[in-house]
């Protein structure tokens, strides 16, 4: 797909270059074409100008010599009635007449000619070619020609600019051709046109191309939507995979062991044994509470996607559920050597909480505590309370564990975040507990933030709110 994309999007930008090279050529050559035209033109006007004035002073010349023409009209008369009756002599009169006429034609051209090659460069440019005669050619022309564009301008030679119209921009791309070329100076003017608007005109003949680059562009969007999509469902299969492995071999431990109980149970010899007996019913109760525990950790889960149905919000004690907590939390850290101690100063420890929630955010703390638990030293857990602020209670739950790496420390509130242990790999976990417990305090309106020193122990802070606030 992505090589597919990369292709339609070569040949769209090629097929649009294409379109404005063509483009730009076709406007080149149409108005190279009308400025040859109009020079031309200006060429001819040069021309006309200078028979008028020509003619202008035959004219003045003829009406001064006026008796001596009507003399010679008269004498041409006198010949003509001697050869009237001859059709030869008739014919060469007329000959010579056309021929004398032919002449003076020829004579006045020159003339006029001569005139021109003498004269023309002397009469200054602006005169020659003046702006509004320039302006009215060139748009007639352009338009002419289906060009209907605002222009600008000037007449330049070796020199540099004559004149230009007040718009002349000579940054932009001009379109130039020589004036007056036969003129014989040394130093040709040419005319140069520029079109402040042409890109926009060129622009405006390839906007038919846009739906079809927005449409790819559309497609491309989508085309990594659907990547993105696929890529995090991959992921999430990956993690659901994990947490199943991990579910069932944290169900499978208690199973086993109540079955193996179940089985001392049936044997005769230990029903006969009290100690025995009551050492078969204790790892029966102890591995059931285990079992208890995972499954609710597994209910926790369904937690985050329900929303807050089975959430009661109510005002209670924090202090006495810690606890309550710490009591039940003695005997496991005792298993371990450990020991766990409360200081619970808060004077106002009434805030307004789920209490069975509550029980399970102070219970995974601990948990993971000793969960996360040094082997070298005992556990030594604390947890503390304390209002802050006229306003807070602050607990902290502390702990003498191998402490958390700073990059971890950032995402162990994410679900189905685990750091990979290392050297712990007995250490089995879904990933949920932290986040489970993110979501709680945030839903009693609290905030939890963790520090830990690496190798050295953590300490999980939750803030909330007082209830008299
Ligand atoms: P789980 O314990 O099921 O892996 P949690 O969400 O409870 O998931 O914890 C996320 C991660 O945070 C754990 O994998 C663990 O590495 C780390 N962690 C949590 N609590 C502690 C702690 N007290 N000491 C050290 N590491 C901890």
């Amino acid at each position: 797909m992505a090589v597919t994309f990369i292709g339609l999007l070569y040949v769209q930008i090629m097929y649009m270059e294409n379109m404005i090279k063509m483009r730009n050529e076709q406007f080149t050559e149409t108005v190279m074409r009308c400025l040859n035209t109009v020079a031309k033109t200006l060429e001819r006007d040069e021309t006309a100008r200078y028979l008028n004035e020509d003619l202008d002073e035959e004219l003045a010349a003829m009406a001064g010599r006026g008796s001596s023409a009507y003399a010679h009209g008269t004498a041409t008369q006198a010949g003509r009635n001697n050869a009237r009756n001859d059709f030869g002599s008739q014919y060469q009169l007329r000959h010579e007449e056309l021929k004398e006429r032919y002449l003076y034609q020829k004579e006045l051209l020159n003339e006029v000619v001569l005139n021109i090659l003498e004269t023309s460069s002397d009469r200054p440019i602006a005169e020659r070619a003046d702006s509004v005669t320039v302006r009215t050619y060139l748009h007639d022309e352009l338009l002419a020609n289906g060009i209907d564009l605002p222009f600008e301008f000037a007449i330049a030679n070796n020199n540099g600019i004559e004149y230009a119209t007040a718009g002349y921009n000579a940054a932009l791309q001009s379109y130039s051709l020589p004036l007056f070329p036969n003129d014989g100076s040394g130093n040709p003017h040419s005319l140069r046109v520029v079109f402040p608007t042409k890109s926009d005109y060129i622009f405006s003949s390839i906007k038919f191309m846009l739906p079809s680059f927005s449409f790819t562009f559309i497609l491309l969007c989508i085309f990594i939507y659907t990547i993105v999509v696929v890529v995090k469902q991959k992921k999430l299969n990956e993690i659901k995979n994990e947490f199943i492995n991990n579910m069932t071999h944290e169900f499978k431990t208690p199973i086993s062991s109540i079955s193996l109980a179940a089985q001392m149970l049936n044997d005769d010899a230990v029903r006969k044994s009290p100690t025995m007996m009551k050492q078969a019913i204790n790892v029966i109760s102890d591995e059931t509470k285990r079992l208890r525990f995972q499954v609710e950790k597994v209910l926790q889960l369904s937690m985050f996607d329900r929303k807050n149905a089975t959430m009661k919000l109510q005002e209670a004690d924090a202090n006495a559920i810690i606890d309550s907590v710490i009591n039940t939390f003695k005997l496991k850290v005792g298993k371990f050597g450990g020991s766990i101690t409360g200081q619970l100063d808060a004077e106002d420890p009434i805030v307004n909480i789920d209490e069975m929630h509550f029980t399970n955010v102070i219970f995974n703390l601990l948990d993971n505590a000793i969960k996360y638990r040094r082997e070298d030293v005992p556990p030594q857990l604390s947890i503390t309370t304390a209002n802050k602020g006229g306003n807070r209670l602050v607990i902290t739950v502390a702990d003498n564990g191998i402490g958390i790496k700073r990059e971890d420390l950032k995402r162990i509130f994410e679900k189905f975040y685990r750091v990979s242990t290392g050297n712990r790999h007995d250490v089995k976990g879904f990933g949920l507990g932290l986040a489970y417990v993110h979501k709680m305090v945030t839903l009693f309106n609290g905030s939890i933030k963790a520090e830990s020193d690496l190798g050295k122990g953590s300490k999980f802070i939750i803030t909330l709110p007082l209830i008299n606030n």
